[in-house]
């Protein structure tokens, strides 16, 4: 393209790309230092049934830079998975979460499930299941109470490989939920060879499903795929009593978002969970 454009005009285009390259650069060693001293927090947003109690949290990871102020995970964990900080960063997210979720048990809360967001770079590049073993080890939680989500394009890696190592996962008693559902570009034929429990309807499906538009088709279609193979579903980002009203009819009984309730710091959960 930059033979159509006049002189002027290609030395602005680099002169743009080189100061986008210096952010990303700058960026990068700031996530750099974060990760590793850990400078990076945990928030819990809950995950609640049809009379709106909480059966799980989901971890998120969050980033207050110095430099920066506090940045998007949309942004910077796409940064940690090309710079190859991720595995790092999930250990610290698995760790953090899983220990807090022993303290729910030791509380009384036994029943509540922590979610972790797996990259699909991590079936890659660690020995997953063993990474999960030994922090389950290490956090005295029982693997039942750890919900790993996926999202689709793990599914579409290494099949083989994949396959062993969510059915050692499965095995242990892990749960798998596949994140953002709907949106990939995978065959629908994985439900059926992966040990999955869970689907989670993606967001922009359910921001659309009380507008009579493709979004309540899809949702309505979701949710019927899930109860025909005997899946748990669950609908994220529900906002407005109009969505949820259409999601209760359509027969899904697990909901996340903003509605119910925002992911909160780890102080703020046992006021939550007491009901305040
Ligand atoms: P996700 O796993 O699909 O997480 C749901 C995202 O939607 C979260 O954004 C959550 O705060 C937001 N959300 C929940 N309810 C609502 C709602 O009602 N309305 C709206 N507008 N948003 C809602 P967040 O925390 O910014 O995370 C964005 C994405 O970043 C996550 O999407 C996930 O893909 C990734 N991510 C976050 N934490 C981690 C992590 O520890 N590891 C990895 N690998 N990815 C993470
Ligand atoms: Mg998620
Ligand atoms: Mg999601
Ligand atoms: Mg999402």
């Amino acid at each position: 393209h930059a033979k159509k454009l006049g002189k002027g005009q290609f030395q602005f285009y680099t002169e743009s790309l080189n100061a986008e390259a210096r952010d990303r650069l700058a960026l990068d060693s700031a996530l750099r230092r974060a990760v590793e001293q850990e400078e990076l927090h945990v928030v819990y947003q809950p995950k609640v049934d049809a009379r709106g109690r909480p059966f799980g949290f989901e971890a998120l990871v969050r980033w207050e830079s110095a430099e920066f102020g506090s940045v998007s995970p949309v942004r910077f964990i796409p940064l940690a998975e090309e710079n190859g900080l991720i595995g790092q960063l999930t250990v610290f997210v698995l760790r953090t979460a899983c220990r807090e979720a022993a303290r729910w048990r030791a509380a009384g809360h036994g029943h509540l499930r922590v979610a972790v967001n797996i990259s699909p770079s991590l079936f890659r590049e660690k020995d997953l299941a063993a990474l999960v073993r030994a922090v389950l080890a290490e956090a005295g939680l029982p693997p039942e109470n750890l919900e790993l989500e996926i999202t689709e394009g793990v599914l579409m890696g290494d099949v083989q490989r994949t396959l062993a190592v969510l059915n050692e996962l499965k095995a242990m008693g892990v749960y798998i939920a596949v994140d953002d559902f709907g949106t990939g570009y995978s065959s629908l034929a994985y439900l059926k060879r992966f040990p999955i429990d869970i689907l989670k309807v993606d967001r922009s499906f359910v921001l659309e499903c009380d507008q009579g538009n493709g979004g309540l088709a899809i949702t309505r279609a979701i949710v019927s795929l899930a109860h025909s193979l005997n899946l748990r579903v669950v609908a994220e980002g529900v906002e407005q009593q109009t969505q949820l009203a259409v999601l209760n009819a359509l027969g899904c009984q697990e909901f996340q978002g903003y509605y119910f309730a925002r992911p909160m710091p780890v102080e703020q959960i046992a006021a939550y969970l007491a009901g305040g």
